[in-house]
């Protein structure tokens, strides 16, 4: 029996449609398993309710992408973690690399939206991970670390201990490059002791999952590893059949 639960998290990035989704519940056939590990789908903004619906029942969560860290107000085409959490959100992402690279969110405002996603009750994942020039200069842990004590002293060891991690070493993310188990212990291993430094005894409540390229064929190697306590989803999420068997993975890492 693991510490932690496991948690089998699929990111569908920018992907799907009112179809896809009617299709992917039909299929994901998961209720056997999750009393052994908690399930997360995190669609478009826009399908969080459609998808909600779907599952309803089930005992897969449903979560969101990106919020933004104001309750309301004139921020153009902006979502407030309120209202992702009214249409049936109860987690969400923070700080997903595509966010950092492509959007230039800082490590201040990723702390932000992950405060904010406190205060609307929401359960945050909030992701870190180092570039293939940092992991090459030898600086992955400094790099995540740094990601790490940002949001530590923005919300304090109570708020993060509300928090989920994701590693999610960028160059290993939809490129089909997976970290090896053992790199990716590695880091799990030095967020863990960083956890224990910052939260004492109850560092043991925060999982930390692995991400970046995951798929059926090497879940079960990464769950086997000490300190990986989930799985963060991208491209082999948005196959229902693929995202059971990563699922049935976590549920018995020994293959038993
Ligand atoms: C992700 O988007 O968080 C991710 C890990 O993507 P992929 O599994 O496709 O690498």
């Amino acid at each position: 029996m693991p510490l932690r639960k496991p948690l089998v998290a699929g990111n569908w990035k920018m992907h799907g449609d009112l179809d896809f989704i009617a299709g992917f519940a039909a299929a994901f056939r998961v209720a056997h398993l999750v009393d052994a590990v908690d399930v997360l789908l995190l669609p478009p903004a826009c399908y969080i309710q459609a998808l909600s619906a779907r599952l309803d029942g089930l005992g897969v969560a449903v979560g969101a992408q990106n919020v933004y860290w104001q309750s309301s107000g004139a921020v153009t085409g902006e979502i407030a973690p309120p209202m992702v959490r009214e249409l049936g959100a109860r987690w969400v992402l923070v700080g997903h690399s595509e966010r950092r690279a492509l959007f230039g969110e800082t490590d201040a405002q990723v702390a932000d939206k992950l405060a904010a996603a406190l205060a609307a009750d929401l359960r945050p994942i909030l992701c870190v991970g180092e570039t293939l020039a940092e992991r090459e200069a030898g600086s992955a842990e400094a790099v995540v670390a740094r990601q790490l004590d940002v949001v530590l002293r923005r919300v304090g060891p109570d708020g993060l201990r509300q928090a989920t991690i994701a590693y999610e070493p960028v160059w290993a993310i939809g490129t089909g490059l997976t970290a090896s188990p053992e790199q990716a212990q590695s880091i799990h291993a030095h967020l863990r002791s960083r956890l224990v430094t910052a939260l004492g005894g109850s560092a043991h409540e925060v999982r930390v999952l692995y991400g970046g390229s995951v798929t059926p064929d090497n879940a079960r190697a990464l769950f086997a590893q000490q300190d990986i306590d989930g799985v963060l989803v991208g491209g082999a999420s948005l196959a229902a059949e693929r995202l059971l068997r990563i699922v049935e993975a976590a549920s018995s890492p020994a293959g038993d």
